[in-house]
């Protein structure tokens, strides 16, 4: 991973974002935006940016785009334009493309190209935000896949001091905790005999029928 090199082609409000905090973990970026505003806002922020049309082929080229380890097409109301974009940094040999969709079909379509990974912020984040609405100590989660989830829970004050027997989640829902984070550290694969206190986020892989079961009896407790 090290040394890598990004290229955001849109630096609307998710591919600014999105450029500013690769900046921040330490990596190079070039931002391309159409918009002569945009891209002077970014200029001090960013690594490299550039006023170009994302479809002027001639352009990307003379960027060495294809040099990139990776290029994200951060534009997502114009269709066209984020589907033409994605198709010339897929033919420049970019190793890995990652498109942003606004639509189901959208993201049908940039996966057809053959694109490395699509991203739907605005859904995932509505889906997220859902789930914590309703399950206050839900830290956060992630799909590994359409049925299965690791999640992060915060330790009720009801659980305090509960050994990791005692809570059981394994044999009562069919989960597992597999970290335990506290501000002292993190432990990692805890034992049975590990206790959870008032605070600590739990992290818990499972299905996620059983991470719900789970989740609706710690809710329960308090
Ligand atoms: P976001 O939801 O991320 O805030 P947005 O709603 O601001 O995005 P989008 O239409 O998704 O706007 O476009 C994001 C950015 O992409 C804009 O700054 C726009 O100028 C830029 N953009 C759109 N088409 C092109 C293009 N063909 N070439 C370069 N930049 C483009």
């Amino acid at each position: 991973m090290e040394n890598q090199q990004f290229v955001v082609i849109g630096l609307g409000r998710f591919g600014s974002s999105l450029a500013r905090e690769l900046v921040d973990l330490g990596y190079e970026v070039l931002g391309v935006d159409r918009n002569e505003e945009v891209v002077y806002n970014m200029s001090e922020v960013l690594t490299h940016t550039v006023v170009a049309d994302a479809t002027d082929e001639e352009m990307l080229r003379s960027l060495g785009i294809r040099n990139f380890d990776c290029g994200i097409v951060a534009i997502g109301d114009d269709i066209q334009m984020s589907i033409l974009a994605t198709i010339l940094l897929k033919e420049m040999g970019i190793k890995t493309v990652v498109s942003k969709a606004i639509s189901t079909l959208h993201g049908r379509a940039l996966e057809k190209l053959g694109v490395d990974k699509v991203v739907y912020p605005e859904r995932d984040m509505g889906v997220r935000i859902a789930h914590q609405l309703v399950n206050p100590n839900l830290v956060d989660y992630i799909e590994l896949s359409k049925d299965y989830s690791i999640v992060e829970l915060k330790v009720p004050h009801t659980l305090d001091g509960k050994t990791l027997n005692e809570l059981n989640a394994r044999a009562r829902f069919g989960c597992s905790v597999v970290a335990i984070q506290r501000e002292s550290g993190c432990i990692i694969a805890p034992t049975a005999m590990d206790q959870i206190h008032t605070g600590d986020i739990m992290v818990i892989i499972g299905s996620n029928e059983n991470i719900e079961e789970f989740e609706q009896s710690v809710n329960s407790e308090e």
